[in-house]
């Protein structure tokens, strides 16, 4: 593989990563990119009023991984941001996940911690197996708190009742006795200082990767060594086992003209509206600005694949793929679509790390 020429699918983090590794490594890499932009869906940019905003709905940086740190650290500076969501329910703005200040004052109660651990063991249902999300939900906050929090939200997000979903999607929720309100409680929480591109920018500014954007690639295009292929695996595959569902978004950016929007970086409508949240991107990036930018999210299942559906049929699916993958020495697929999995970016850049490393016969992959 050393100083072999390979072709790298996709810029967004699992492209970017394996792209910069291998050419560290020795080999030249062509990256090939079909949207006018690097960065995948974690792509950020100035929008006209000069607020900096994700274009692909928020992106939060978050991770336990120090692996993953230390190498993105070669490429940004890090800005400290733990993000807080809140859900409006009811007319009233309350923390999830759902803590302890969620409970008191969604039912007007002033319970200590061990009071919200007896309400909450009051309100659980009993659920054996736990298969579903459903399961999961009701056996870790019970019926109420379920149907205000989760059963619409997951309607609107998945266009699925919370019991068609496997249990792994309503595992990332957690519940707390306490008032930690932070969305996420991994060690690392920062955003990339200047921006999620200019950190992408740094990592491709590499003489031995060269960059094409608007440059969609068909299978068995040009003469590589290798290919690193991280767009949606049934597409490299022509479909033929049928399409993977995917769920969409449609995001809607507006601009206002004061200078904050909401208290925190998300605000959650589990019950109201057809978009499930906005966000407010000067939270996250901590940009100083006169004026601010909000986006909302409408699920839909038509547009660009963003969410691999976690449903066992199309885990089987998916396995049939990856079947066909596998016979596919000359192919490495890596990445949120490549493997059909829900990756957060941390996740991806782990996975590539190895990808690469493996490619660079490292015998610690
Ligand atoms: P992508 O970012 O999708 O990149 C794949 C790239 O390949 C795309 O740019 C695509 O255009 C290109 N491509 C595909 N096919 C072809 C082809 N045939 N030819 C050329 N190019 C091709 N993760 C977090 O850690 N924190 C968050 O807060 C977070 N929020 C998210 C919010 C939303 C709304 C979404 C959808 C995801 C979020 N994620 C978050 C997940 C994060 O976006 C992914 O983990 C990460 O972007 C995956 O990187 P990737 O390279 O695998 O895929």
């Amino acid at each position: 593989m050393k100083a072999g020429r390979v072709l790298v699918v996709g810029a967004g983090f699992a492209g970017a990563v394996c792209a910069r590794e291998l050419a560290d490594g020795g080999c030249n890499v062509t990256v090939l990119e079909q949207r006018d932009h690097i960065g995948g869906n974690a792509h950020d940019r100035l929008d006209d009023h000069g607020v900096r905003i994700h274009p692909y709905g928020p992106h939060i940086f978050h991770t336990n991984a120090q692996r993953v740190v230390d190498w993105l650290s070669r490429f940004t500076e890090w800005r400290p941001y733990e993000h807080r969501v809140l859900a409006s329910i009811e007319g009233k703005l309350l923390p999830i996940p759902v803590n302890r200040t969620t409970i008191n004052r969604l039912y007007g109660l002033s319970l200590d911690e061990s009071g919200v651990e007896q309400f909450l063991n009051s309100v659980r249902e009993a659920r054996d197996p736990i298969r579903t999300s459903e399961d999961v939900v009701l056996a870790g906050v019970g019926r109420d708190l379920c149907d205000k929090f989760f059963r619409n939200y997951t309607r609107k997000q998945w266009g699925l009742d919370l019991s068609q979903l496997s249990a792994a999607v309503a595992a990332r929720i957690p519940v707390r006795t306490n008032d930690d309100d932070r969305y996420f409680t991994d060690r690392f929480q920062a955003m990339p200082q200047p921006g999620y591109t200019p950190m992408f920018e740094r990592m491709l500014d590499h003489p031995r990767i060269k960059v094409r954007t608007r440059a969609a690639y068909r299978p068995g295009e040009g003469d590589f060594a290798h290919v690193v292929y991280t767009g949606p695996i049934d597409a490299f595959f022509d479909h033929c086992f049928g399409k993977l569902p995917y769920r969409s978004l449609r995001f809607e950016h507006e601009h206002l003209g004061s200078e904050q929007f909401q208290t925190v970086g998300t605000v959650n409508y589990p019950n109201d509206f057809d978009f499930t949240r906005i966000t407010e991107f000067k939270h996250l990036t901590g940009q100083a600005h006169a004026a601010t930018s909000i986006v909302r999210e409408y699920p839909q299942d038509q547009g660009d694949p963003y969410y691999p559906i976690p449903r066992p049929e199309n885990e089987s699916l998916y396995q049939r793929y990856k079947e066909l993958a596998q016979q596919r020495h000359d192919v490495t697929f890596v990445g949120r679509l490549a493997q059909y999995r829900y990756y957060n970016m941390d996740q991806v850049v782990a996975a590539s790390l190895t990808a690469a490393g493996r490619l660079l016969g490292r015998s610690d992959e």
